[in-house]
């Protein structure tokens, strides 16, 4: 039976916006991918940052962002792995897990830059291919033409969660920016305030 092609998408999702879902979106509908995944990375204990929301609350944003979406799916995988979690060990033991599946790491061309300085990167690019969509300002340096690599022209918005976040401080409205069930989560919560 072939193979499922289930393309990764990392991240903190501090809140998860609608900058993300257009690339996951993208990836699971225009390329030859069945599924994007986002993991959702846990806090690191020995980092801890005063400002990130806590691991369940930005899982359950991310369930939530996509609940109407059959092609994407939230992962928590990297919550119960050793921290910090390297992408090099989540792939192994996600292809352990699910031997009916391929997995496929996207990245942003910022991210590709600053690949050779990831653990074992070497093993990633001869173990598994990365999709990189490109973002303006970050050149994809020397790995663009790597056999591994492809490269995307998917649409983007100039939003981070950041930006989001400065926002709820300020008290000025995140509508649109983030999907609507996530808006009225976030704004009937305590999260960011
Ligand atoms: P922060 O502002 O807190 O750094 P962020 O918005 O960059 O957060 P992350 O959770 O770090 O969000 O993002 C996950 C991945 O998505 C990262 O690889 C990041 O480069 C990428 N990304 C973030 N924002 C966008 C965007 N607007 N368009 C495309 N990719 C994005």
């Amino acid at each position: 039976m072939k193979k499922k092609k289930v393309g990764l998408f990392f991240g903190s999702f501090n809140p998860v916006h609608v900058g993300h879902l257009i690339i996951a979106n993208y990836m699971a509908t225009q390329t030859d991918l069945d599924e994007v995944w986002l993991v959702v990375s846990p806090q690191n204990p020995l980092k801890k940052k005063s400002t990130l929301a806590r691991d369940f609350d930005r899982l359950h944003l991310v369930r939530l962002a996509i609940e109407d979406c059959p092609n994407l799916k939230a992962s928590n995988i990297e919550f119960d792995l050793p921290k910090p979690s390297y992408t090099i060990d989540t792939l192994t033991y996600l292809k352990e897990a699910h031997p009916d599946k391929d997995f496929i790491l996207i990245m942003g061309g910022d991210n590709l830059g600053t690949l050779h300085k990831w653990k074992n990167y070497e093993q990633i690019l001869n173990y598994y291919q990365i999709y990189v969509y490109q973002r303006p300002n970050y050149e994809l340096g020397n790995l663009a033409t790597h056999p591994a690599i492809k490269i995307f022209e998917a649409p983007l918005m100039q939003v981070s969660a950041s930006y989001i976040r400065k926002c709820i401080r300020e008290g000025h409205s995140i509508q649109y920016i983030v999907t609507q069930p996530v808006f009225e989560y976030i704004n009937s919560s305590n999260l960011y305030k």
